[in-house]
């Protein structure tokens, strides 16, 4: 009789804890580069964010990032959030968080 073989899903048991790699390594995996829209209404700056396909974490500003958690200002717009002493109230935004103006 024929030994059965294991079969193993390699897409999942190979995907490695990304958010776990040092800098060195993550530059070694694939990453698609998008576009994170200002969340200022009428604000069309961006800044670039890498997308490993661990949604809604994306790599920017040196960290990890959960995008859905979060609203992204622009220089601009960071520079007048600062000096409003951190009053977000001074703007009006386009309709929910960072991850929803992803290009
Ligand atoms: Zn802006």
């Amino acid at each position: 009789m024929k030994e059965p073989t294991p079969i193993m899903d390699l897409e999942l048991s190979d995907m490695p804890d990304l958010k776990g790699l040092a800098d060195t390594e993550l530059k070694k995996v694939p990453f698609e580069r998008r576009k994170l829209l200002c969340s200022v209404n009428g604000c069309s700056r961006f800044t670039h964010v890498k997308d490993y396909g661990i949604s809604p974490e994306f790599y920017a500003f040196g960290s990890w990032n959960d995008l859905s958690q979060t609203l992204f200002f622009c220089p601009k717009h960071w520079k007048e959030y600062k000096a409003a002493n951190r009053n977000g109230g001074i703007f009006e935004y386009k309709e929910g968080p960072a991850i929803n103006h992803i290009k």
